[in-house]
């Protein structure tokens, strides 16, 4: 397969808005609550395309990787609070380390002091991490340690920050178009042992084509990044198209936006953004942040990368 680079690094990021808004208006629902709305009259057409924080965090992330040419946490957590907008749907952890931030004390320290000292380990930092993902895509070291440190602004949590290095490796793997492979890259990437037998179960679930319920209970669906960015690789791995993988990460229920966000991601930075259903693309929403911004950060992000 043979796509540009420049659509792999606009589609992860597009990619990444359109499964946020595709699983916005049902999150939380469960499997068969996502279907009724889904398969009421219209099947699986965008209904509002408006975003939520995941998108919002991930323009930030990139804006600040941007500007900055690299990694600057206190910058990217300048990005995070600016944007900020209460109508998007934050976490509480995330909510709480901006505010704090926001409020004086140092990016370093902020998010260590949630959840009683030991920091979040949600899925927050992993889903706004396609940036990172991309931009160093062909260094697995530094990949590593940008997506730790831009994890660290809210979520603090050995698991939170392994969750979202896993899901940017998962994107670099599918800008390098590695499919095959991926799994196996994977398990040699990954340190924590959480995340090492969640892969050997996305492989044996992918070698028996397990059903929904199975994959809700074995990988999980919920806000815990180890509960989240595994069924996101998951669903990547299944289908052989952007729109199958997308469908199936929202229809799990459960944290749809960001599991449809993730798995949008991983999805779009492997088969570009020409991939990307355009009935989606034309639904998700414009303005000042919109998809037209969202497509020029990924061009921008490559222009950091290749000048
Ligand atoms: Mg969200």
């Amino acid at each position: 397969m043979n796509v540009d680079l420049k659509s792999k690094f606009t589609g992860a990021l597009i990619g990444s808005a359109v499964g946020d808004a595709l699983g916005a208006p049902v999150e939380g629902y469960n499997m068969e609550r996502v279907s009724s709305v889904y398969s009421d009259g219209k099947g699986w057409e965008m209904i509002y395309g408006r975003y939520t924080d995941d998108t919002e965090t991930m323009i930030g992330v990139a804006e600040s990787l941007i500007e900055n040419k690299g990694f600057n946490g206190s910058d990217m957590a300048l990005k995070f609070i600016r944007n900020y907008d209460a109508r998007r749907g934050y976490g509480p952890g995330s909510k709480e380390a901006l505010r704090r931030i926001s409020e004086g004390e140092s990016w370093e320290e902020a998010s260590k002091k949630l959840f009683g000292g030991k920091g979040s380990y949600g899925n927050g930092a992993a889903m706004r991490i396609a940036p990172v993902g991309i931009l160093y895509y062909d260094n697995a070291d530094v990949l590593r340690e940008i997506a730790y440190k831009s994890s660290h602004i809210t979520h603090s949590h050995e698991l939170g920050k392994e969750g979202a290095a896993l899901q940017a490796f998962s994107i670099a793997l599918a800008v390098r178009g590695q499919k095959e492979g991926m799994l196996l890259g994977l398990k040699e990437f990954v340190k924590n042992e959480v995340y090492k037998e969640k892969i050997r179960k996305i492989e044996m679930l992918l070698d028996k084509e397990a059903n929904k319920k199975e994959i809700i209970s074995e990988l999980g669906n919920g806000e815990v990044a180890f509960n989240s960015v595994p069924t996101a690789i998951y669903s990547f791995l299944r289908f052989d198209n952007f729109k199958d993988c997308v469908v199936y990460a929202v229809s799990l229920g459960g944290d749809t936006d960001t599991i449809g966000a993730m798995a949008g991601a991983i999805s779009g930075a492997y088969y570009g953004e020409g991939a990307i259903p355009e009935e989606w693309v034309e639904k998700l929403e414009e303005g000042e942040k919109g998809k037209s911004y969202i497509r020029w950060l990924g061009e921008e992000l490559y222009r950091v990368k290749f000048g």
